[in-house]
């Protein structure tokens, strides 16, 4: 009997007891391969010994001091970390303990900007359908994810929604590449309009979708186009790159793959590999000299921002990243993990899409891969997926999502940076061998 509040209430799950680099264990002594780091966190796999001890030393000397007494060296240090490594002319980061506080402090500074620099008239936010941004109220309502809005839908903010960049499903037959771009931006466009441009906030993206999409990036010129329809209204640009970040996509940001630099940007899962809970807003100077400049304080906080132990444990994640040289190595087993991919699942009648970055990669499962029909959301294929593969000592990350209004299966992929190529064939073995004795176990309506 359990007195926790599971995610899910209909069953206990497994009890996890110990973790070694790229495996998990359970209770029963059942190994697994985390190959999704739980949501794309464990970028290090498990109890790496260089932030365990960095953990120790800074255990020893100061878990918690309050920021409205004190400053800790290590949240300096990590904020100069972070700075140094940023995309331009983002020179100051706020420390929150996770993603979704993230994105809260990220909508509200950009609100605080605009009422600092006198256009308090601005009050509307703009995201994309298919995108998740968390599950605070605030980032729920960005959010563009049905299943989890329905029942809160009433009670959350009213947000401009946009297509998703979703070239698989969205972009039409015979339509260019640019053509496809233009349309998207065009959409924006029109949506700032109706909203008027001078009311918008903020237009929030992920820049590689994660949990609703799996792993899907926007087409080339899009995030230039994005950043160029904002300025030109003087709408800030805010990049949740909560799960894409912090080397998972082989540079340290997903926007340096785009060439562009938000007004904000939210990271969080891989700053500090699941060691500590703790995420940050990057954020570009203007922004802080606003508030400097007027009220002299964001009016925002949280009890644990700043806290010293997770700041240790993620300084120490990112010194080993930096030291070891990972991003180089994610981009290497990326492509590995690409190929293997396509070896495997090139030819597979329920196989629809493979795409990704770095070690960030989504496999979309389909009914029929020619008109690209998904599988009825009842057989919830997904979650079948995710208990075979466990079943198979397989970690891996199934989503089922709504595709406006379509169901959409699809298994997202996020080992950890130091996986072997030994490893990765491992994972798409496994994963290969979980789709197929779930498909094998249930008939394919025609
Ligand atoms: N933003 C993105 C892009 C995410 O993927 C997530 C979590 O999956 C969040 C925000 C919320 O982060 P957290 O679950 O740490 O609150």
């Amino acid at each position: 009997m359990s007195h926790v509040i599971h995610r899910s209430l209909a069953q206990v799950p497994l009890v996890a007891v110990g973790g070694k680099g790229v495996e998990l264990f359970d209770q029963a002594g059942k190994a697994y391969l985390d190959a999704s780091g739980g949501a794309a966190v464990s970028c290090l796999g498990h109890a790496h010994p260089d932030v365990l001890a960095a953990m120790h030393r800074q255990l020893d000397q100061l878990a918690y001091a309050h920021t409205s007494f004190f400053t800790t060296e290590v949240q300096e240090a990590l904020a100069d970390h972070l700075v140094t490594h940023a995309p331009a002319g983002m020179t100051d980061v706020y420390f929150v303990s996770g993603g979704s506080e993230a994105v809260e402090a990220a909508l509200k500074m950009a609100r605080q900007y605009f009422v600092e620099i006198g256009q308090p008239e601005r009050t509307h936010f703009v995201a994309r359908r298919q995108s998740y941004h968390g599950n605070t109220l605030g980032a729920l309502a960005v959010g563009g994810n049905e299943w989890r809005r329905k029942q809160f839908a009433p009670i959350l903010m009213d947000v401009g929604r946009v297509a998703p960049a979703y070239e698989y499903r969205d972009r039409l037959d015979g339509e260019s590449q640019p053509a496809y771009v233009a349309r998207l931006l065009a959409e924006i466009d029109t949506k700032f309009q109706e909203l008027g441009p001078d009311k918008v906030i903020a237009f929030v993206a992920e820049p590689v979708v994660g949990a609703t999409l799996g792993a899907v990036a926007a087409p080339a010129g899009y995030w230039q186009g994005l950043r160029a329809l904002c300025d030109r209204y003087g709408i800030l640009l805010i990049a949740d790159e909560v799960m894409c970040g912090m080397g998972r996509t082989g540079s340290l940001h997903a926007v340096e793959q785009e060439g562009i630099s938000p007004d904000l940007m939210t990271i969080a899962k891989g700053l500090g590999g699941g060691y500590q809970p703790i995420g940050a807003v990057l954020a570009q100077r203007k922004m802080v000299e606003a508030m400097r400049r007027g009220s002299g304080m964001f009016q925002h906080g949280h009890t644990y921002i700043g806290h010293a132990m997770a700041a240790a444990a993620a300084l120490a994640v990112q010194q080993v990243i930096q030291r070891d040289q990972l991003l180089p190595q994610v981009l290497a087993r990326g492509a590995y993990l690409q190929k293997q991919l396509h070896a495997r699942f090139d030819a597979h009648p329920h196989v629809g899409d493979i795409r990704g970055r770095g070690l960030f990669w989504g496999v979309e499962l389909v009914q029929d891969r020619s008109s690209k029909a998904t599988f009825d959301p009842a057989f919830k294929l997904h979650a079948k997926v995710k208990a075979q593969a466990m079943a198979h000592g397989l970690l891996c990350y199934p989503m089922g999502g709504t595709i406006d209004g379509l169901h959409g299966d699809h298994v997202l992929l996020a080992p950890p940076f130091i996986s072997s190529e030994a490893e990765l064939d491992q994972v798409v073995e496994r994963l290969g061998d979980a789709i197929d004795t779930v498909l094998a176990q249930q008939p394919v309506a025609a």
